[in-house]
C-alpha cells in the first residue's frame, strides 16, 4: 500500500488528512526541544474532522457547554471512523484522539493540517479551528509523505489575546492554569475570580469566537455532530437526577467525561451571573448530598450570595 492509497482511504471518512513518517514528527519535536514518547510504528496519519459552530445561549432553565461538545463525543466518533477505514487496511495500528501522551498539534502542524494559532489551536484554511484532531500510528513503511501546504499564520493579529478574560494567552504562549477551559474541567474549589470569569457549563469558546480565521467557518457538519437537544442541559436534571440517570439522558455527550458534579459546580457560577434564585432549594440539598469538599465549598459560597 502506498501513501496515496492510504490518504484516499482516510479521506473517505475525514475532512483533512496528512500522512507523515514517524521520523519526521520525532525530528520536529527534537528541533523544538519537546519530549515525546517513543513510537514503534513507522507511519502517522494525522486527521482533522470538522465540526459545526452553533451559537446557543443560556436560559433560566437550560445551560450550554462549549460548542465542541454539542455533538456526540468526538473521541468515540473519530475512533469509530478510524476503525472503519482500518478494516480494509491489513496493518497493525494504534489510535490517538486527545487523551494520549503524543503531541497532536505538533503532528498536525508537521502534516500541514493547519498552523499553530496564538490561541494554541490548529487553524486550517478551510475549516478554521473548528476541527477535531486524531492520530493513527500504522505499522507500515512509506517511501513518500502526503503533507498539506500551510500558507497562513496569525501575523500581527492579537484578537484572542486581547479577548481572553483571564490573560491565559500572550505572545509568549499560554498559561494553562489561568485558562477557563482548563479550570472549569478540574475538580477544585474555584476562586472568586474564577467563578466570575466562568461563562459556560464546560469549556470556553471566547478565543475561537473572536478569531478572524473562523469567520464563515464552522458550517460543515457530519451526522454525529448534528444538534440533538442534549446540548441544552436542564438545570433541574443537573440537580435532581442521579449520576446514572443523568448519564442515560445525556448519553454520548463529550461534556460528560469529567462527571456530573463538575457541571453542577460550573452551573452555579452561571446561576450567580443570572442572579437566578429559582434553584436555591436544589442547591441546598445538593450540598448535603454531594460529599465532595471542592463542590460543597463553591456551592455554599454561591448559595449564600444568591440568598442575600
Ligand atoms: S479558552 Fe477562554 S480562558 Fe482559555 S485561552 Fe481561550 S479565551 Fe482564554
Ligand atoms: S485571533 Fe488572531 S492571533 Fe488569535 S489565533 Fe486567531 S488569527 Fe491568531
Amino acid at each position: 500500500m502506498n501513501v496515496k492509497s492510504l490518504h484516499k482511504a482516510f479521506k473517505s471518512q475525514f475532512d483533512i488528512v496528512g500522512v507523515i513518517k514517524t521520523k519526521t514528527y520525532l525530528e520536529a519535536a527534537k528541533t523544538l526541544k519537546l519530549t515525546v514518547p517513543k513510537i514503534d510504528y513507522p507511519t502517522i496519519v494525522v486527521l482533522g474532522l470538522a465540526y459545526p459552530k452553533h451559537i446557543l445561549s443560556h436560559s433560566k432553565t437550560h445551560l450550554v457547554p462549549s460548542i465542541y461538545t454539542f455533538g456526540m463525543d468526538y473521541h468515540e466518533v473519530l475512533k469509530s471512523r478510524i476503525d472503519l477505514v482500518m478494516k480494509n487496511i491489513p496493518y497493525d495500528y494504534l489510535v490517538g484522539v486527545d487523551n494520549h501522551p503524543h503531541n497532536e498539534r505538533l503532528a498536525a502542524k508537521t502534516a500541514g493540517i493547519g498552523f499553530f494559532g496564538k490561541n494554541q489551536l490548529i487553524i486550517n484554511s478551510d475549516y478554521g479551528s473548528y476541527i477535531f484532531l486524531g492520530m493513527v500510528f500504522i505499522d507500515l513503511k512509506i517511501t513518500d509523505e502526503y503533507t498539506l501546504k500551510i500558507t497562513d499564520d496569525c501575523g500581527e493579529c492579537t484578537m484572542c489575546i486581547d479577548a481572553c478574560p483571564t490573560n491565559a494567552l500572550s505572545e509568549n504562549g499560554y498559561d494553562k492554569n489561568k485558562c477557563i477551559s482548563y479550570y472549569n474541567q478540574t475538580k477544585k474549589v474555584l476562586t472568586d475570580k474564577e467563578i466570575e470569569n466562568n461563562n459556560l457549563l464546560f469549556g470556553c469558546d471566547i478565543c475561537q469566537l473572536v478569531c478572524p480565521k473562523n469567520i464563515e467557518k464552522g458550517k460543515i457538519t457530519h451526522p454525529e455532530f448534528e444538534l440533538s437537544g442534549k446540548e441544552l442541559v436542564s438545570i433541574v436534571d443537573l440537580f435532581t437526577k442521579s449520576n446514572k440517570e443523568f448519564n442515560d439522558i445525556y448519553s454520548n455527550m463529550a461534556y460528560l467525561w469529567k462527571g456530573k458534579t463538575i457541571l453542577m459546580r460550573n452551573a452555579l457560577t452561571i446561576l450567580l451571573k443570572q442572579n437566578n434564585q429559582d434553584y436555591n432549594e436544589l442547591i441546598k440539598s445538593s450540598i448535603a448530598k454531594y460529599d465532595m469538599p471542592w463542590y460543597q465549598e463553591v456551592a455554599t459560597k454561591i448559595l449564600k450570595k444568591l440568598s442575600s
